[in-house]
């Protein structure tokens, strides 16, 4: 612990950390000693991790990326949070994040970018870009993230790491600041599929009093399950022989990147030389997910971003004639550009007259793309492609245009809406030696195949 707060501390120009208590942490890392001393053992008991800033913490302050929540500390540690805590695990810090999780390369923060280790002048990816470079610098063994379209597989694939988005409900979201609620999952972001096995397995189970959606599943030993056989055919030469991984057509058209494709095509080579079978699928309806998610995510984050008024907690104007007016310059001086587009966006989206038009419409085309990847699955037992059209681009690149980084996201918003798992294994390199992650989505409930899968694979 010590020496990674050292390090975090001698690697501040990333911008990944946006907190750091050194007392808080050594604090509890000399707690995990004592459970060690006392004979204690447990795979994460000790072990330094961090938090997307998404997740409030009482011991450090949580801003989600935003100006709006500037010096907020909440009372109660969210879930997810408080079950890493439990396992002794020891949290270093809070990590930046595209303000409020909106977001494709962290570069939507109101605390500043945070730089790609591998190449200081482009992004991390995002929104769980702070969690990305930060596993990806050794500043920290693995962290938390959270994926509502793609946020932690696309980091973690722009960054060379491994994460995983479990089943929608899996985890549960309380004490996540709250994005999209429908699509909003917490995931791991580590170095290799073992290491997130060891920390699902602490994230996931039933919160059935505080978030609605959580399942009521009981949690897996996915490290455990890592060493068994994915299939009836698996032998000790080809331990993914039997296994069917579907290629979606869309996914290995014209929009990807000839690097990225090249990459991929790589890791595929080597799947089959474990045994895997590739077979064709279509997941026809891939191009929709981008208007359907930009529809369903702003309507909800306009939502769920209304209690950021000025009133309860978030930031306040100072100057203001009445009380309407308070609301307007807190929340214009509080948000940032981009949480700004969205809010209005989903308000249009769900305002009378439209409702139809937009929101009712992209509720329809999600609910085909769900039902296209159940007829997948009939012929497959995971789907591979790539995360991203392409590697991690330079800081500034999209910018100044949103719809650039929208189209981006493209191959991970398909699970997102249809709920399905879904990780980034990193599978080689694309141009300028930037890492390109390959993209794996199981059935529901399908995290023990998906992390096997990648394991057999490192
Ligand atoms: N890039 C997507 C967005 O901006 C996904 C973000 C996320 O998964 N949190 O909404």
């Amino acid at each position: 612990t010590q020496a990674l707060l050292e390090r975090a501390k001698a690697n501040a120009d990333l911008g990944a950390y946006l907190a750091l208590d050194e007392e808080t942490s050594l604090a509890q890392a000399r707690a995990a000693d004592e459970r060690l001393a006392a004979g204690e053992r447990a795979p994460l008991l000790g072990v330094p991790i961090a938090h997307k800033d998404i997740f409030v913490t009482k011991d450090f302050p949580t801003t989600a990326g935003s100006k709006m929540l500037e010096g907020y500390r909440s009372p109660f540690d969210a879930t997810v949070v408080a079950k890493l805590a439990a396992t002794g695990a020891v949290t270093l810090g809070k990590l930046n994040c595209d303000e409020f999780a909106m977001g494709s390369g962290n570069d939507n923060s109101a605390y500043g970018p945070v730089l790609n280790p591998w190449d200081k002048t482009r992004v991390p990816g995002g929104s769980s870009g702070g969690s990305s470079a930060a596993v990806a610098a050794r500043l920290v063994p693995a962290a938390t993230g959270t994926d509502t379209g793609g946020s932690i597989r696309q980091p973690a694939s722009f960054t060379g790491i491994t994460g995983i988005k479990p089943t929608y409900g899996r985890c549960s979201r309380y004490g996540m600041v709250a994005y999209a609620s429908s699509l909003d999952q917490a995931g791991p972001m580590a170095r290799s599929a073992k290491d997130c096995a060891l920390l699902l397995s602490a994230m996931v189970g039933p919160d059935l009093d505080r978030d609605s959606t959580s399942l009521d599943r009981p949690v897996e030993d996915y490290a455990a399950a890592l060493g068994l056989p994915l299939s009836p055919e698996a032998t000790v030469a080809q331990p993914l022989k039997g296994l069917r991984i579907g290629l979606p057509q869309e996914f290995f058209g014209a929009g990807c990147a000839p690097d990225v494709l090249a990459a991929v095509h790589a890791a595929l080579a080597e799947y089959e030389k474990l045994g895997a079978t590739l077979v064709e699928i279509r997941l026809p309806r891939t191009e929709l997910s981008i208007p359907a998610y930009y529809i369903i995510a702003p309507a909800e984050a306009s939502s769920n971003l209304s209690r950021f008024d000025g009133v309860k907690f978030g930031h306040r104007a100072k100057d203001y004639a009445d009380l309407s007016d308070m609301y307007k310059k807190s929340r214009s001086e509080g948000f940032g550009e981009e949480v700004q587009r969205r809010i209005l966006t989903g308000a249009y989206v769900l305002s009378h007259g439209y409702y139809d038009a937009y929101y009712l419409k992209a509720q329809q085309i999600r609910r085909l793309i769900a039902q296209d990847f159940q007829s997948a699955f009939e012929q497959c037992d995971l789907i591979a492609g790539p995360v991203a059209p392409s590697v991690a681009w330079k800081i500034g690149e999209k910018s100044d245009d949103p719809v650039a980084a929208y189209l981006a996201d493209i191959y991970t918003l398909p699970a997102s809406l249809s709920g399905l798992p879904g990780m980034s294994v990193p599978a080689g390199f694309g141009s300028d030696g930037m890492p390109v992650g390959l993209q794996l989505i199981g059935n529901y409930f399908q995290e023990a195949r998906l992390l096997g899968a990648a394991h057999h694979f490192q």
